[in-house]
């Protein structure tokens, strides 16, 4: 066998699953190798269970050989190893159907052909047997396809693993393919947003939804003192004091909220870390205290963001279209509370001012010329909110300005509490996406919270904490008694408002809305996750549909 330059010998080996990737898309490999990229979705836990069940057929051809040769840059798991006739075959198996020629005779996949090509190359050059031949089994249809090793097969092999080298010294992420339909099909769709980053390029492009509409696991709370959360076996175990012992599914659960003085052991934080389960503290007082932040990788990420937001111009960019979208959000917000009111005269007169501040946003100049315009606009918009509290509701609820840190009436601890819970759900997003939450672009690191949660959090104040706390006071919903806990002169929410208000703000979450632009409806919950990746976009060469969530 031919061998490799020098310089590949002295580089860490490629993954062969990670030159399928290669074959398949570049910038699924990029997404993979260099951002270091995984989703667990139903095709990948399908495919482990095609494995896991084929191992449990072992017979006496059978191997599980992990292969590494330093002289070939390669490294690998070989499905099944088989002699047959004297001559020894690597195996690889697919849960899926075979590619079909013109003439409906099964081929390989071009990504399938090469894995295999990659196998038989590595077996040869790590136990020096010679390889003729590898098979692929398709399981969907039973149908195996056999692949010869030839010079032609050796040489596309090591004109891929170049490739490869030389992608992962790239700081360039390459462009989505021009192939659709292999997107469709690719696990990495919901974090590479192939459709999104075409209509960025097209405005004419009418994109398909491929990032999941709702993400179905729990978000859990645990809301009661002194309640333990551990593991058992493959489940999250949670002791209340004086109830039975609760499980959870660890695959039902998405995210762990731990209020006040709950507890959880080193078992179970490590198995959520393991499991991708975003792990958040809260304080008694409804303060967000932090999160369990087990980032790993995702370095190209972060130093992409740095860049960018080392640069004033991108910053203030940003922070306009980010005033735009609140402001546009909380103007709508009192246009909708005129409806049906007879006396509208105030709120009109904050809607049409608003209305001229917000002309003056895009000029604004530098960032504290911005904040100034903001100031301007939170204080039309809170001006004229207690307007939108309906005259049934008790007076001990009604809005009389924004006050916080503490609170010092019902209302503020309603939307305090509520921002804290936000503020959560938007580091549970950055983090996700693997982001740096210390670097924004408009707050200044002057508190505690990561700058880049405060600037986020601006997109879903309106919607996701004022519209349903407004709701809810105007249905009287809250007790202004049991639900408060009155301390001199500063408000906090009782147990039973706080459990109250987690059930009014995860059910506005799970309420779809409909992206402006993309032009398809998700959930709130899953927005959080989306507007965080088009942010990411937006100094990836494929921006422009950041901050459009606004209101209706
Ligand atoms: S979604 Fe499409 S462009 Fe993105 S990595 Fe997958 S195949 Fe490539």
């Amino acid at each position: 066998m031919q061998t490799l330059n020098s310089e590949i010998t002295q580089q860490d080996t490629i993954r062969v699953s990670a030159l399928h990737a290669l074959a398949y898309c570049p910038r699924l490999f990029y997404l993979e190798e260099v951002e270091e990229l995984y989703t667990q979705d139903a095709a990948v836990f399908a495919g482990r269970r095609l494995h896991a069940e084929l191992e449990k057929q072992e017979d006496e051809d059978w191997e599980e050989l992990f292969l590494k040769s330093e002289e070939l840059g390669l490294r690998g798991r070989v499905d099944a190893l088989r002699t047959r006739d004297g001559k020894t075959i690597p195996y690889e198996h697919k849960r899926g159907r075979c590619h079909r020629d013109e003439k409906k005779q099964p081929q390989a996949w071009e990504s399938d052909k090469l894995q295999i090509l990659a196998y038989a190359c590595l077996i040869e050059s790590a136990l020096g047997i010679p390889i003729e031949e590898g098979r692929i089994r398709y399981h969907a249809d039973n149908v195996l396809v056999r692949v010869p090793l030839d010079e032609a097969g050796r040489a596309a092999v090591r004109e891929a693993i170049q490739q490869a080298l030389k992608l992962r010294q790239s700081p360039h992420r390459p462009p989505v393919t021009d192939n659709e339909r292999l997107c469709t099909r690719c696990s990495l769709a919901p974090v590479c947003l192939p459709e999104e980053a075409r209509l960025a390029h097209n405005r004419e492009w009418q994109p398909l939804r491929l990032f999941p509409k709702d993400d179905e696991r729990q978000i859990v709370h645990v809301l009661e003192p002194g309640t333990v959360v551990g593991r058992t076996g493959e489940q999250l175990k949670l002791t209340r004091r004086g109830q039975p012992v609760e499980t959870l599914p660890v695959r039902q659960v998405g995210q762990l909220v731990l209020h006040s003085f709950s507890q959880i052991s080193t078992q179970a934080l490590h198995f959520c870390a393991g499991q991708e389960i975003g792990v958040h503290f809260i304080s008694g007082g409804g303060r967000y205290i932090g999160s369990f932040d087990t980032r790993q990788g995702s370095i190209q990420r972060r130093i992409r963001q740095y860049g960018a937001l080392c640069n004033a111009e991108t910053c203030l960019t940003l922070a306009r279209k980010l005033v735009m979208c609140r402001a546009q959000g909380q103007r709508k917000f009192l246009m909708r509370g005129q409806r049906g009111r007879k006396d509208v005269e105030g709120l009109r007169k904050a809607i049409a001012q608003m209305k001229a501040v917000l002309k003056q946003v895009p000029k604004a100049q530098s960032l504290d010329s911005l904040l100034g315009l903001e100031g301007n606009l939170a204080a039309l918009y809170f001006g004229a909110l207690p307007a939108l509290v309906s005259d049934s509701v008790a007076s001990e609820l009604h809005f009389g300005g924004r006050n916080r840190r503490p609170p010092k009436d019902r209302f503020n601890s309603l939307i305090g509490f509520g921002y804290a819970l936000l503020l959560k759900d938007v580091m549970n997003a950055i983090l996700t996406v693997g982001l740096e939450p210390a670097l924004g672009f408009y707050h200044q690191p002057r508190s505690q919270t990561p700058p880049l949660a405060l600037d986020l959090m601006e997109i879903f104040r309106v919607p996701l904490v004022d519209m349903p706390v407004m709701a809810s006071i105007n249905k009287n919903q809250w007790d202004a008694k049991a639900d408060f806990d009155i301390r001199g002169g500063q408000v906090w929410l009782s147990d039973a408002g706080r459990r109250k208000l987690v059930s009014v703000y995860e059910r506005r979450k799970e309420e779809s809305w409909k992206h402006p632009v993309t032009g398809y409806s998700l959930t709130y919950r899953r927005l959080l996750e989306l507007e965080v990746r088009l942010l990411e976009k937006e100094w990836s060469g494929e921006g422009g549909l950041f901050g459009q969530l606004v209101v209706r």
